[in-house]
């Protein structure tokens, strides 16, 4: 078998002091400091947050590091490190432009209106726009800043490094441009940062990405780069974004989470995920519900499943189509509605019995293990056959780490390329990812890297 590759998380005293150096070279001052963003590896829970279903995920050791200084004159100058989206300096400015009849559109005007500065503009926007309700985060009114970034994550990699560094640039701009961040100098900005406050800047860098980027996240990625905990999964009812956070050790004793990046990048802003969101907007429609996890119970089960599924033949009749969520576009073709239906509708379903497991005391770290990793399976099949968001190296990354013992496999992130997530048995991780990079490299699939996935802390300074 192949020698699988791994990317470390790198050891973050190491990574501030080269990105501090790096910085004062390009800007000619040094950074008034570091902040870090994680990562984040899901259970369960892919296509639901926008539909306020519960997701089952971790913060990763790896991320995004951000260097900062301020600047005065309302200007974003920004680096990326990252090898195949650096061009050097980029300059942002952030201004009014327009205002929509319905709410105010704020446009940012860059020489790159597409690229990957719209995700550090708009989180500067949206933090001016939070500022307006929260005094403590108001930002100054001439504030701009110098950025160099750099990332362990793979980028477009389904690890969500958008989130990371929406999150570890929101959290350099609070340092340097808030009452907040002048009240708190240094580390002690983490403490001050309590969850209420995390929860109000996660839903600002989600307002970047929606308004801004254009993608459709719905909130679970920078929620867990900003409220994540070590040693621990949060389990996130996205009806309301409150958190549960439940200690990993028991199941981590013995086995590892492992992360698989197929090299296959994805693009959420390519349409395919907003294709299938629209699919089961049209179900919503049908159904008359504002969100798909309204149409279950508190403590949904499958027979709540097939319930939700039986109205919405009722209600399809026998039509080949239903009407577009949106008035004037083409229909949707109904039966691919109704399996985007069946696959937010089950994933909700398996965090509530995924919640219930890993937080039952009566259960042994061997039992958890396989009911866990079963239902990870059964999530990769859902999102194969039903949400229709798996590609061929993942299936065979899958395929190959049940087949060699993994209790559980699956794709995870927005799909069209990204990461698979496996759970195996500590002493099985070497042969297993062994035989995944044999079995890509047999495929003709693209070399994959793996991360050792450990439950690790949110955003903070690096101090
Ligand atoms: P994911 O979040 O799963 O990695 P996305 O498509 O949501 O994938 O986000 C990837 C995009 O985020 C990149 O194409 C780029 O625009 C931006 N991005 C992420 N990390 C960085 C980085 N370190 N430097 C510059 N841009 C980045
Ligand atoms: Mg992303």
């Amino acid at each position: 078998t192949e020698d699988a590759a791994w990317l470390s998380p790198g050891d973050a005293a190491e990574i501030r002091r080269s990105l501090t150096s790096q910085f004062a070279e390009e800007f000619g001052h040094g950074p008034s400091g570091v902040w870090f963003a994680p990562g984040r590896a899901n259970l369960n829970g892919e296509h639901v947050d926008f539909h306020g279903g519960r997701c089952l995920p971790m913060a990763l050791a790896h991320g995004t590091y951000v260097a900062a200084a301020p600047r005065t004159d309302g200007m974003l100058y920004l680096r990326t490190l990252e090898p195949t989206l650096d061009a050097g300096v980029q300059q942002v400015c952030i201004s009014e432009v327009t205002s929509g009849p319905d709410a105010d559109v704020h446009t940012i005007t860059d020489d790159q209106p597409c690229g990957w500065t719209k995700y550090v503009g708009g989180t500067l926007w949206a933090l001016r726009a939070l500022g307006e309700e929260i005094d403590e985060l108001a930002v100054d009114e001439s504030f701009g800043a110098d950025l160099l970034i750099t990332s362990t994550l793979p980028i477009g990699g389904g690890l969500s490094s958008s989130a990371a560094l929406e999150c570890s640039a929101m959290l350099a701009f609070v340092a340097m441009a808030t009452p907040l961040g002048r009240a708190n100098p240094g580390a002690a900005l983490d403490a001050a940062l309590t969850d209420e406050l995390r929860a109000r800047l996660a839903a600002a860098c989600v307002r970047a990405e929606v308004e801004m980027v254009g993608a459709g996240t719905g909130g679970l990625d920078q929620t867990v780069s900003l409220r994540g905990r070590a040693a621990h999964l949060l389990s996130l009812d996205c009806r309301d974004f409150t958190v549960d956070r439940i200690p990993a050790s028991g199941l981590l004793a013995d086995h590892r989470f492992v992360a698989v990046d197929t090299g296959q990048a994805h693009w959420l802003g390519d349409g395919q995920f907003d294709d299938r969101r629209a699919d089961s907007e049209a179900a919503m429609r049908l159904l008359e519900v504002e969100r798909l996890r309204d149409l279950l119970p508190d403590r949904p089960g499958t027979a709540d499943v097939s319930a939700v599924l039986r109205r919405f033949d009722e209600r399809a009749g026998a039509g080949e189509t239903l009407p577009s969520p949106v008035d004037g576009a083409p229909a949707r073709d109904r039966a691919a509605c109704r399996r985007r239906l069946r696959h937010a509708l089950t994933e909700m379903v398996r965090s509530e019995e995924l919640h219930g497991f890993l937080s039952d005391d009566e259960l042994d770290a061997e039992s958890t293990a396989m009911l866990v990793g079963n239902l990870m399976t059964a999530g990769h099949a859902s999102m194969r056959d039903e949400a229709e968001v798996s590609f061929p190296a993942a299936n065979t990354v899958v395929e190959t780490a049940v087949e060699k013992g993994a209790p559980g496999a699956r794709l995870i992130g927005g799909g069209f390329g990204g990461s698979a997530l496996l759970l195996c048995r500590a002493d099985d991780v070497a042969t297993i990812t062994g035989a995944v990079a044999s079995a890509c490299a047999e495929a003709g699939h693209r070399t994959p890297r793996f991360l050792e996935i450990t439950p690790s802390d949110p955003a903070h300074v690096i101090a």
